[in-house]
């Protein structure tokens, strides 16, 4: 007998019909006498359509109360999984959030699990129950309800899976498993048999939205498996590991990111130390920024550019026109009409050529490089958005087909 947690996304539970096959796939698991924990997302497009009608009632709602009626998907899809199970004539228990064991940091809308408290679930799995769990959602020191930020649901299935050590993590979505590249957008893409928790961590971050990157940091951290395969199909799936076989290939997948904006101050006074208060004011508040380039000062100045979420270009832009008014630069300059495509591989450490093969897949589609940025294992650049899907299907195409 083992111990399995299943988590199934949106697209899983999205009707009635998904909901009982769902249902199908967590009662067979339970009949080969495994103990399972299921962790659900909210139904297809509960999250944004939630996230709708927020707006239209006040776009500055505040982020408790965002948290109060984000979670709320989530109540839905448990309990209705709960109900298909009972159909089926199977002991059964949903669980929110904070009936799990979900502690997490007080920041609403993108809070951290702190731990897993599983006590109640421990209670459930000993009277044989299925336990059904609402994905996304903790709470926090406060008896508040927070959510984990989007596609949060992944970090709840392995922060379970660490917290019960559990046998197998298995993440079922609407694709077969992780591929070399987006398979809705590049119909050649190839499904990987194994992907090492390094690259997965990179692609995620990178925009291959399939696994969130925070549920692979901590299957990394505590050694976690994971498996990642389709909830509509029965075909092997992808497994996400510490020492994947990765069939010699150059570079495990190409990753589009079109959440990003460039933010360049201009006329920057050329002497120490302004660089560094610059990006210290943005990372007080919390804004992660990320390719950064800065040119060769002239006529006693220099300019600076960097990328940072879209989410977060408003608020950047705000602290660095107040910022430049002390400093005596020029101007800030935004722009959100950009993408960032990367190329994520082991195998780069130790092959020469890989980024201008990247770049010349660019050059033979016309694609003009913006910026740049490389670490051992991955290659961005920064495009036109109108560019980005044309330059990932030649850079699949020059690395796979
Ligand atoms: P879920 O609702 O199950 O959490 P998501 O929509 O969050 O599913 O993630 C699955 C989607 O990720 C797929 O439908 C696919 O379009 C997208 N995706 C992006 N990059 C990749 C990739 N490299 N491999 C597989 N899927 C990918
Ligand atoms: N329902 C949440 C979202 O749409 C969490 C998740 O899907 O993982 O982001
Ligand atoms: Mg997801």
């Amino acid at each position: 007998m083992s111990l399995i947690v299943q988590k199934f996304g949106g697209s899983s539970v999205a009707n009635a019909e998904r909901v009982m096959n769902v249902a199908g796939i967590v009662t067979d698991t339970y009949n080969k006498g495994n103990d399972v924990i299921v962790v659900v997302s909210a139904q297809g497009d509960t999250t944004d359509d939630l996230i709708e009608k927020a707006k239209e009632i006040n776009p500055h709602a505040s982020k408790r109360e965002t948290d109060m009626l984000l979670s709320a998907g989530e109540q839905i899809s448990i309990s209705l999984l709960a109900m298909a199970i009972e159909k089926l004539g199977y002991p059964v228990v949903s669980l929110l959030g904070w009936q799990a064991g979900f502690q997490t940091t007080s920041a609403h809308t993108s809070a951290r699990i702190k731990r897993v408290v599983p006590d109640r679930i421990k209670k459930e799995l000993d009277q044989r129950r299925i336990v059904i769990v609402a994905g996304f959602q903790g709470l926090n020191r406060y008896d508040d309800i927070t959510t984990l930020g989007r596609g949060g649901s992944d970090t709840s299935a392995v922060a379970i899976a660490t917290a019960l050590h559990a046998d197998l993590c298995q993440i079922y979505t609407d694709v077969e498993g992780v591929y070399t590249a987006d398979p809705r957008k590049v119909k050649k893409a190839i499904k990987l048999k194994e992907i090492s928790y390094d690259e997965m961590l990179e692609l995620a971050t990178l925009g291959a939205q399939v696994l969130n990157n925070r549920s692979v940091e901590m299957a990394k951290k505590y050694n976690i498996e994971l498996e990642v395969l389709s909830s509509l199909t029965k075909a092997p799936g992808t497994l996400v590991k510490e020492n994947a076989k990765m069939e010699k290939m150059l570079i495990s997948g190409v990753a589009k990111d079109t959440d990003v904006a460039r933010i360049s101050v201009t006329g920057i006074p050329d002497r120490p130390g302004l660089a560094f208060k610059m990006f210290a004011k943005l990372s007080a508040k919390d804004i992660n920024v990320d390719i950064i380039l800065q040119s060769i000062g002239r006529n006693d100045t220099k300019d600076i550019s960097f990328t940072v979420a879209k989410s977060k270009g408003e608020e950047a832009v705000a602290i660095l026109q107040d910022y430049i008014n002390v400093i005596g630069a020029k101007e800030v300059l935004y722009d959100d009409n950009i993408a960032k495509v990367s190329i994520v591989g082991a195998g780069m450490e130790s092959h020469a050529g890989v980024a201008s093969k990247m770049f010349e897949a660019l050059y033979d589609s016309h694609i003009n490089i913006q910026m740049i940025s490389t670490s051992e294992i991955k290659v961005s650049v920064l495009i036109d958005k109108n560019d980005a899907d044309t330059a990932v299907a030649a850079i699949h195409s020059k690395f796979f087909e």
